[in-house]
């Protein structure tokens, strides 16, 4: 006997992909609802999927959609203090050495999070992570990367395990010390550092589940990605790249070839770039948010992406420079406007692929046989109003594990 039957309801099961169309989708197409009204949940997960079973309790949802928790794959939510002032005098004109001369940029927030405790941490990081799952956010990637010391790094991802233990949604955490330069250290020098001393650190308190780079010529080369790849897959860790998001660096092959979960960003990917994340079968994190916020004018190569059948998640890329836009629904509305994904590929990206950029596709991210039952119910006709409708849409309930969260 299954633990709960959810009946009466609409799910999009999320289950199609690229592979399964061969790419050729309708990009204008919205998600498929399944055939089958109801799926019954038992510890936790889907038990069946479609089919009426017996089970100890039954849930009428009324009619409404359902479609899986969504998953924010990409963010650097931990962070202390905010950049507005920064913000304001870019858009009155002022230049990037402008603002790093007047103490911005991204070593402000290095210091504001060094300044900040463990417990400030998460109090000023919580209410973003509430706001995401309000809005159906039930599994949440949080990056460490403006600690930039031991102590520091450490401290950020200690305060995104907390966030996980304090909200009813998944944490899922990646040690991001190669995110930019400390001011007055070498480059080499202080990536000896992330290799030798923080990651294994950070690997033995078991405080990241992946690793990740920002591969610029404002941050790191190639030569250290290999270098941090080596270090991560010596400690079991998957990588993930920021690669190709100002210009062409050839990171995005390179991470494809080594295996890397996903590759985020990819403004400046090149036809060479999306072949090798297709043959690796690489997820490729789009994050329109950074895209808007900074009036970029390159958008990735989704028509391409697409063509080949590489999986394009979507995120929010929430962070106090370059995105501080504390909404996955905003980003799956921008991805659609700005990037050119359609309703089912863009809901695709929030669910199944930004599971598989996490390294979860065999877990959650689909409402299939097996899966974390995390789901969400929606008072929709059609789940793609959420492609062209921003705001004043969020759903009625959120179920995390089966249960209301
Ligand atoms: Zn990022």
């Amino acid at each position: 006997v299954h633990d709960v039957l959810f009946d009466n309801l609409r799910f999009y099961p999320m289950t199609a992909g690229p592979e399964a169309d061969g790419g050729a989708a309708d990009p204008a197409a919205s998600p498929a609802a399944a055939a089958g009204t109801c799926f019954a949940v038992t510890d936790g997960r889907f038990s069946a999927v479609g089919e009426t079973v017996p089970a100890s309790r039954r849930v009428d949802l009324g009619g409404r959609a359902v479609l899986p928790g969504f998953i924010d794959c990409h963010t650097h939510l931990v962070y202390a203090g905010d950049r507005r002032v920064e913000h304001a005098r870019r858009r009155a004109g002022a230049s990037y050495e402008e603002i790093a001369a007047a103490g911005g940029g991204i070593l402000s927030t290095v210091r504001a999070v060094r300044a900040a405790s463990e417990d400030e941490l998460v109090d000023e990081s919580l209410p973003r992570a509430a706001a995401l799952l309000r809005e159906g956010v039930t599994t949440l990637e949080i990056k460490s990367g403006y600690g930039l010391d031991l102590e520091s790094e450490l401290k950020m991802l200690r305060a995104a395990r907390r966030i996980g233990e304090l909200l009813p949604l998944t944490v899922r955490t990646t040690f991001l010390g190669a995110h930019t330069v400390p001011a007055g250290r070498d480059r080499a020098d202080y990536l000896a550092e992330v290799v030798d001393v923080m990651l294994p650190a950070v690997a033995a308190e078991g405080l990241a589940d992946a690793v990740d780079i920002f591969v610029e010529s404002i941050a790191f080369g190639l030569d250290d990605l290999r270098t941090l790849a080596a270090a991560a897959s010596r400690q079991g860790l998957p990588l993930r790249v920021h690669a190709e998001q100002l210009s062409s660096q050839g990171a995005t092959a390179l991470a494809a070839e080594l295996g890397a979960l996903s590759c985020d960003h990819l403004e400046y990917a090149s036809p060479a770039d999306v072949a090798a994340m297709a043959a690796a079968g690489t997820v490729a994190v789009l994050l329109p948010g950074a895209y808007y916020f900074l009036r970029e004018q390159r958008p990735p190569p989704v028509a391409e992406l697409r063509s080949a059948g590489v999986p394009m998640a979507v995120a929010s890329d929430v962070n106090p420079g370059s995105s501080p836009i504390v909404s996955l629904l905003t980003n799956l509305h921008m991805a659609g406007v700005l990037f050119g994904l359609g309703p089912a590929e863009a809901l695709a990206g929030v669910t199944q692929h930004a599971a598989m950029a996490l390294g979860l596709g065999e877990d959650r991210g689909r409402i299939a046989q097996g899966l974390r039952a995390d789901f969400t119910v929606w008072d929709l006709d059609d789940p793609g109003v959420l492609l062209y409708q921003l705001g004043g849409v969020t759903p009625a309930q959120v179920y995390v594990g089966g249960v209301p969260a």
